[in-house]
């Protein structure tokens, strides 16, 4: 996505005083099928019964520090997507903390010891979330490596609208009698625009009503942007990475995704850097 004129720089609306910060719990967290019952339902609309259903990612939560992931890790999006399974999760919820649909549940333990309270959230809500962001970043990636072929490939015109077939079976993106399939009929032999058009309009769905602007009392004049869950603000960075506002890179010594937006950085830390260097230095030895 390219626009010529950028009269709001985005991020710009996270640094300062308003930052949304997020809490990481310094308790260990588990993988449990039994967390106790539950004392607050899930309020997360059509979705909300996967917020019950086990197993949980758990920990006590009672000590934590927060921290800001919009500034200090403005690419946790792409980190997110490398989940792979449960133990991926805890080293995730660990370093980061949880996405936000955390419910608190209390277990009785044993007879005579007063009850445990616990936080907890269902690793079938994160694998959902997983999966809806993982096929997107994945069309994404498409897009930006101009692969205009496979993207065409995925995406199919039917009768009643337009399909995604990078899901079993494949799911409805537009119906005929939409804004984004009359797009689509113009831009027809285009298909990496027809997808950005979808990207971004999955994008807007997911962080609205979860990202809000607002003014700081204290720095009137300013907007700040508050998510309301980590995982909003995750959408909301995708929203930077579609907007050329974050350059996700991949770190070739230790794999990890970094932001080089706002530098020439090759590693994603200065140890990579340090162990990037002497392997270069060791390969041109074995060259001379
Ligand atoms: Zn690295």
């Amino acid at each position: 996505m390219t626009s010529t004129i950028k009269s709001f720089y985005l991020r710009q609306a996270i640094s300062g005083e308003g930052v949304f910060f997020w809490p990481v719990y310094e308790e260990k967290f588990r993988i449990t099928h039994r967390a106790g019952r539950l004392l607050s339902p899930s309020k997360h609309g059509d979705t909300a019964d996967l917020d019950s259903r086990p197993p949980f990612i758990v920990c006590a939560g009672k000590r934590k520090r927060y921290y800001a992931p919009l500034r200090s890790v403005p690419v946790l999006h792409r980190r997110f997507c490398l989940i792979e399974d449960g133990r991926a999760m805890v080293d995730f919820a660990s370093r980061y903390g949880l996405l936000g649909f955390t419910a608190e549940r209390v277990k009785y333990s044993r007879k005579g010891l007063p009850p445990a309270f616990l936080l907890a959230e269902s690793t079938a809500r994160w694998q959902f979330e997983l999966n809806e962001m993982r096929r997107l970043i994945y069309l994404w990636d498409l897009v930006r490596e101009g692969k205009d072929s496979t993207i065409a490939s995925l995406i199919c015109r039917e009768d009643d609208g337009l399909y995604l077939k990078l899901d079993k079976p494949s799911q409805l993106i537009a119906a005929a009698d939409s804004r984004l399939y009359r797009k689509w009929q113009l831009l027809g032999g285009r298909p990496r625009e027809a997808a950005s058009h979808y990207i971004i309009d999955r994008i807007n769905e997911r962080i609205g009503g979860y990202v809000r602007p607002q003014i700081n009392p204290e720095h009137a004049g300013r907007i700040y942007l508050h998510p309301i869950r980590l995982l909003d603000a995750m959408w909301l960075m995708f929203m930077w990475e579609v907007m050329g506002e974050v350059r996700p890179v991949r770190c070739p010594i230790c794999l990890e995704w970094f932001d080089s937006e706002r530098s020439t950085r090759k590693t994603c830390s200065d140890r990579c850097r340090q162990r990037l260097s002497r392997l270069k230095r060791k390969s041109s030895r074995g060259k001379g």
